[in-house]
């Protein structure tokens, strides 16, 4: 089973790419949705986060109240390595199960959805490292119209990540998302072809 790891900037078009992917039937483990699932009341990394942070930052619901989490962790590199030494563990245990799970069932090829593909430590992970690029002036106006921010905001928010050009040096392959989006599906199937998954 090949493993390819889809990766991007922020607005970037990797959501967009991740689509396409799915469309193809072809099975994504998405890195953003599964650190959402192990930090839900009753995972082990949500006892961890209550017992480290205090019953304060849960909502009423019970629910990790993730925007009061996020600021105390924003503000403070030593809270945010306490949080992340809690959550990344689970999120790669969650991972391998799928992939194990994938494996099993006998996928030609699964893709790993990972924003911080780069940033993190799982490039050995995967067969085939795939960038979805912009270029900047495109990036930060396609965030810009997406989220409704101001051009502060979003250059704060572009500025906070590896620059998308870094990650084009350590890419296997690179979508050019600053086309078209059928240019872009285009590409998709070029890259995938020649992998030999079509
Ligand atoms: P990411 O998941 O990398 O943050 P998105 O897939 O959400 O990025 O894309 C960012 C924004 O740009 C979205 O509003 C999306 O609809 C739009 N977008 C993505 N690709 C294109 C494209 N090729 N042409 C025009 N708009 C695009």
């Amino acid at each position: 089973m090949i493993k390819i790891g889809l990766t991007g900037g922020i607005a970037s078009g990797k959501s967009t790419v991740s689509a396409m992917i799915k469309n193809f039937g072809i099975p994504i483990i998405d890195a953003d949705i599964i650190s959402r699932e192990v930090v839900e009341p009753g995972e082990e990394a949500y006892k961890q986060i209550v017992a480290s942070f205090g019953s304060d930052i849960l909502l009423e619901n019970g629910q990790i109240n993730r925007k009061k989490l996020g600021s105390i962790v924003f503000q403070d590199a030593d809270q945010r390595i306490i949080l992340n030494n809690i959550v990344h563990p689970q999120v790669r245990k969650s991972m391998l199960q799928k992939i194990n799970f994938y494996e099993k069932k006998g996928e030609k090829a699964i893709v790993l959805d990972i924003p911080l593909l780069f940033e993190g430590k799982l490039t050995g992970w995967v067969d085939k490292k795939l960038l979805v690029y912009v270029d900047p002036k495109t990036q930060l106006e396609r965030l810009i119209n997406r989220d409704h921010s101001t051009e502060k905001q979003a250059l704060d928010r572009i500025r906070s990540q590896m620059p998308l050009d870094e990650k084009k040096a350590l890419a296997d392959a690179i979508i050019d998302n600053n086309g078209s989006v059928d240019n872009t599906l285009q590409q998709l199937k070029a890259i995938f072809r020649q992998w030999h998954i079509f």
